[in-house]
């Protein structure tokens, strides 16, 4: 719902559900998710129009995440609720960022406040934080979230600024630095370089499949976030892998 009504800058609170065909209001036996879209065979109980296959896809995609976010943070409730809420954010931002390029701010923002506000209580962070002073673990949590923020957003920043020399056109957005700084207040400073550079990977790689399929248009609007959003939800999902990986690459070249 959200996917659909912000960038129609319509409210998520009122009217409540309705066909976007016939208006008829959707009761809540109809708003099942997943359950209701199968029983009503994909259509309007009204008018019969067809119901975007959108909704049960993202409906499955999120639950998928939510059960992975919940097995990964099993035993630290505090950091459960709050990677599901980024889980959440990213997939609503994604999808919005695919179909129309632009990040809401609506999103970012309060992505951004949540993951410095809860770091020190934020698992994941303890882990990977990398970061000691003096003996506040508390302190060295936050700093690791602000770093992540940081630098995060400096590297994309500088990758925009290159990008714009190199290509003469834009390739990321303040909405994608925006979107950085709330996944590097939640994953901290050695996670969040992974995530530019999975996402950098992930849309080059994508890029190269579009251009052998004959499908890219020359010069096309990527969205960004899209993979910035993949790259974040595999770097939390994934290690310490990634950095098992990375150790096991540094000892073969040597
Ligand atoms: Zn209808």
């Amino acid at each position: 719902m959200c996917i659909y009504r912000l960038p129609r800058g319509e409210s998520i609170i009122r009217p409540g559900s309705h066909c976007p065909k016939c208006g008829k209001q959707i009761k809540w036996y109809d708003n099942i998710p997943l359950i209701s879209y199968a029983l009503l065979g994909g259509k309007c109980r009204y008018c019969g129009e067809k119901i975007s296959l959108q909704y049960p896809l993202i409906e499955l995609i999120t639950a998928f995440l939510f059960l992975l976010t919940y097995q990964k943070f099993r035993g630290a409730p505090f950091t459960i609720l709050i990677f599901l809420l980024l889980v959440l954010s990213l997939i609503i931002v994604s999808a919005i960022d695919f179909q129309t390029y632009t990040i809401p701010n609506k999103f970012t923002y309060p992505l951004i406040i949540l993951g410095l506000f809860s770091s020190p209580f934020n698992s994941f962070l303890k882990e990977y934080s990398g970061i000691i002073i003096s003996s506040s673990r508390q302190l060295s949590l936050i700093v690791s979230s602000f770093l992540g923020l940081l630098v995060g957003g400096g590297v994309l920043y500088l990758i925009a600024l290159l990008g714009r020399k190199m290509f003469k056109r834009e390739a990321m957005g303040g909405g994608d630095i925006k979107l950085i700084f709330g996944v590097g207040a939640f994953l901290g400073v050695a996670n969040v370089l992974w995530v530019i550079f999975l996402a950098s990977l992930l849309g080059a790689v994508t890029g190269g499949v579009l251009i052998i399929a004959g499908k890219y248009k020359k010069f096309q609007e990527v969205a960004f976030g899209t993979y910035i959003s993949l790259g974040t939800v595999l770097v939390f999902l994934f290690q310490p892998g990634l950095n098992r990986i990375y150790i096991d690459l540094i000892s073969i070249c040597k």
